[in-house]
């Protein structure tokens, strides 16, 4: 899609989807403090949201700190979340986190990308998703599976490389829309823009999109 024609065509695309879904312009994780939602966050990869809602009660509940769990080891944790996938790496790396946020951070959750990205774990989209809701600074797009599903779609971008399409992305979506729409194209892939099959006939953009097969 030429940049052009895609920056005319987002504010469109925003405009309906978050009329389509209006409850969808937030982070479905639950979370009390930046410490749970960036735990939650991490627990999210690869699993759905409300698979770790189910989980993170009882987590948070005998691990209320970032102290909690320093003195923990990964399988500390498993019993709290070993239905969700990889539970083992996600241990590993919250435990790691935790120790890495206490050592250079003074247990405090930090706000900015450069030092998200450096607590193990933590990748931009991670990072993006805390900063964007537990502390409204908006650095990025945060891009997940949903969104290179859908964007390749509507977008054409022909990669799956999160990173090159949310620095795309950032070119023409306008800032203000940067955590909307993380958000609207999750609900959109959830909904009828599927990674396994898509329902473009009850898809409010198929006379936009050009991997519509809605005849027009
Ligand atoms: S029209 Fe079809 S391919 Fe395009 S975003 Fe909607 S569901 Fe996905």
């Amino acid at each position: 899609m030429q940049r052009k024609s895609a920056k005319n065509k987002i504010s469109v695309i925003i405009s309906r989807l978050k009329r389509r879904y209006p409850e969808e312009l937030r982070t479905w994780l639950h979370y009390k403090n930046p410490w749970e939602l960036l735990v939650a966050t991490m627990l999210s990869a690869q699993s759905q949201d409300a698979q770790v809602n189910k989980v993170t009660p009882a987590l948070f509940k005998n691990y209320p700190n970032i102290i909690n769990y320093l003195n923990k080891k990964p399988v500390n944790l498993y019993p709290y979340i070993m239905t969700l996938g990889l539970y083992r790496n996600k241990s590993k790396n919250i435990i790691k986190a935790a120790h890495y946020i206490h050592d250079n951070f003074h247990d405090r959750v930090p706000k900015h990308m450069e030092q998200l990205v450096q607590i193990p774990g933590v990748g931009r989209k991670t990072a993006n998703v805390v900063q964007g809701n537990a502390f409204e600074l908006i650095e990025g797009i945060a891009i997940d599976t949903h969104c290179i599903t859908v964007a390749n779609r509507l977008f054409l971008f022909n990669t799956n490389n999160a990173e090159k399409i949310e620095r795309r992305m950032m070119e023409f979506v306008p800032k203000d829309e940067w955590i909307n729409v993380t958000h609207l194209l999750i609900a959109l892939g959830r909904d009828v823009c599927t990674a396994r099959r898509k329902y473009c006939e009850n898809c409010v953009l198929n006379d936009l999109c050009p991997s519509s097969t809605v005849r027009k």
